[in-house]
């Protein structure tokens, strides 16, 4: 058997040959209270091994921390049974959080929908009467929310968030992965925006931006559905750059007001 900590506090066993594969079905489940010192003496013992949010978390089974009835959803808010929050599932993924569909060309009404009734039902105002740890919970699940919906709501950072998820990383600073030859475009484009003259110059240049914001998600959700992760990355370089433009002729729009 498997020992899947869940959450702080309690762990779930899990089969062992579905853990090796990624995939946590739990072959029984029970809750168990673990103490720090209790963690400790349990990851020591010989004959069991004890895997720390290494798992995929949206097969395992938890149970409510306050009626112990088993959790419906991974990630569950709230308890079917007892309609008790619960606490954040950290390892979750962005998209399983806001309920959407794992693609880049996810529906960002969908997404904001989502978005606005979990913060209706999760917002701490709702547990100033409730217990501590009600509290707790309405706080960090809440925070979280508003993370994976950042997140989620612009290509940029969705598909940063998405390569991430694929075991990518994108350094600090991406300047390097971009070619010269599409530096010196931009650099173009960038004086352009700085000479430009009127309000409709500006526009112009906010339009072509667009446009090829537009290609470029296009590019990328094909990239991306290809598992071609390298090619998704260099043209999310090229996102963060047209992004930038589309703030600075925003920012040179408002000069001409
Ligand atoms: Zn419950």
């Amino acid at each position: 058997m498997f020992l899947r900590i869940g959450r702080s506090s309690r762990a779930v066993l899990l089969c062992r040959c579905s853990a090796a594969s990624g995939l946590c079905v739990p072959k029984a489940t029970r809750n168990v209270n673990l103490t720090a010192p209790k963690r400790r003496e349990l990851s020591y013992h010989p004959n069991e091994v004890f895997l720390f949010r290494t798992c995929s978390t949206s097969q395992a089974k938890l149970n409510c921390w306050n009626c112990k009835h088993l959790l419906d959803n991974v990630p569950a808010f709230f308890c079917n049974s007892c309609k008790v929050i619960q606490p954040p599932e950290e390892g979750a993924s962005y998209f399983k959080i806001l309920d959407c569909d794992y693609t880049f060309s996810l529906d960002t009404q969908k997404l904001q929908k989502r978005y606005l009734e979990l913060q209706r039902s999760l917002h701490p105002d709702n547990y100033s009467q409730r217990s501590v740890r009600e509290r707790e919970f309405s706080e960090s699940q809440s925070a979280l929310v508003n993370r994976a919906y950042r997140t989620l709501l612009k290509p940029l950072s969705r598909g940063l968030y998405m390569l991430q998820l694929e075991g990518m990383h994108l350094e600090e600073g991406t300047d390097s992965a971009a070619d010269p030859a599409f530096l010196m475009q931009l650099m173009e484009i960038n004086e352009a925006v700085d000479e430009a003259k009127t309000p409709e110059e500006a526009e112009k240049i906010g339009r072509d931006t667009r446009g090829k914001l537009t290609d470029l998600t296009e590019q990328i959700d094909a990239a991306l559905h290809r598992g071609e992760l390298h090619a998704a990355k260099a043209l999310l370089v090229q996102m963060k750059y047209y992004t930038n433009i589309e703030e600075k002729v925003k920012e040179k729009l408002s000069e001409f007001m």
